[in-house]
């Protein structure tokens, strides 16, 4: 219910939530410090920003930041997603739309096809694209000049790209969980946006329940705010937070019905693990992927999970949380 996958209701709040400039964007300080003189540097040598790629799970920040740096070197972006690129005539008409110093935002970039990307490469590198005219014996290959633009990628997972592709990135920018503080500074932001009366206390403990995760607390502010407006008088206090959480199922540490049942199929099917991914999916009927880039990164680090060459395992934490008892190893 709170999973910090993107549904098609978020994706039009996350657009009125977007922060409009490094300044705003809260958080991740060591990275958008670094951004801003990129993006200084560049403009002032009127050139594009070298190419960058974010990595992370899903709901901190990637998409807004390339919005940001669009905004900021005063140009186009255009974005898509891998799996949208479908062949190479699709990047191609991509490319040779771009504006000089535009951004070319491609979510996702880990799902390109090897043939697409692989046309991605001379692009990035020298701004040169090769296309294919005629069929069969009359087939030629032309090469076309692209203006000088810029790559913006972002992927959950950067171990699934490829050692040329990542290697072609100027800066490698992996977004961490926000702490509670910084997501209480993004709730008290998005309440402004919205015109909802907020106490602290009640941005305080939205931030706790929301697994780390900007989209998570827009998300969660949401469902109060339906709260405060039918239960109370509007207003958002810790105590209407709280309610709500638990009418949606979200504990204390920001565990979702989900988390816990993930962690819950670990101890009491497979003893506390090791378990395999495809074994854990099929047992969640989730499909892996959205396991291994939704739900784990957050239990792994909040140590309720932990990862071994031969699988997961639910960590003494888990088993606390949960009120259970790790069974302990066996001296015989
Ligand atoms: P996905 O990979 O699922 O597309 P994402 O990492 O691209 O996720 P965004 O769409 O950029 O995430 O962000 C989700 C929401 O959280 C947006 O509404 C965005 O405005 C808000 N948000 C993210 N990071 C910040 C931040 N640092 N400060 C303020 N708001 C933020």
């Amino acid at each position: 219910m709170i999973s910090p996958a993107e549904t098609g209701d978020d994706d039009r709040f996350d657009r009125l939530f977007r922060p409009g400039s490094l300044d705003e964007y809260v958080g991740q300080e060591k990275h958008t410090e670094n951004l801003k003189v990129f993006v200084q540097a560049a403009r002032r040598r009127r050139e594009p920003l070298d190419h960058i790629l974010f990595c992370g799970p899903p709901g901190l920040g990637k998409t807004t930041l390339a919005h940001i740096l669009a905004r900021e070197m005063g140009v186009t972006l255009h974005a898509t997603s891998g799996p949208a690129v479908e062949h190479k005539g699709a990047l191609a008409g991509l490319l040779t739309k771009l504006e000089p110093n535009d951004v070319l935002f491609i979510d996702e970039i880990h799902r390109l096809t090897p043939a697409v990307e692989e046309s991605l490469y001379p692009a990035i590198e020298s701004f040169k694209i090769d296309i294919m005219t005629g069929d069969g014996p009359y087939a030629t290959t032309i090469q076309l000049a692209l203006k000088p633009f810029t790559l913006v990628g972002a992927t959950t997972r950067t171990g699934l790209l490829t050692a040329p592709l990542l290697s072609r990135f100027g800066y490698v920018m992996r977004l961490d969980f926000y702490p509670v503080e910084e997501l209480e500074r993004i709730v008290l932001r998005s309440s402004r946006l919205l015109e909802i009366p907020i106490e602290p206390a009640g941005a305080r403990e939205i931030a706790a329940r929301s697994r780390g995760t900007p989209r998570v607390a827009n998300r969660l502010l949401r469902r109060v705010r339906d709260f405060a407006e039918v239960l109370g008088d509007g207003r958002i206090t810790a105590s209407i937070a709280r309610k709500t959480a638990e009418r949606l199922e979200i504990d204390a540490g920001g565990l979702d019905e989900m988390d816990r049942r993930l962690l819950r199929v670990i101890i009491e099917h497979y003893d506390g693990g090791p378990v395999g991914i495809d074994t854990l999916a099929a047992a969640l009927s989730e499909p892996r992927d959205t396991v291994e880039d939704v739900y784990e990164p957050f239990l792994l680090q909040q140590g309720f999970l932990g990862r071994t060459p031969r699988g997961r395992i639910a960590t003494r934490r888990a088993y606390e949380h949960l009120g259970m008892t790790k069974p302990t190893p066996d001296q015989g």
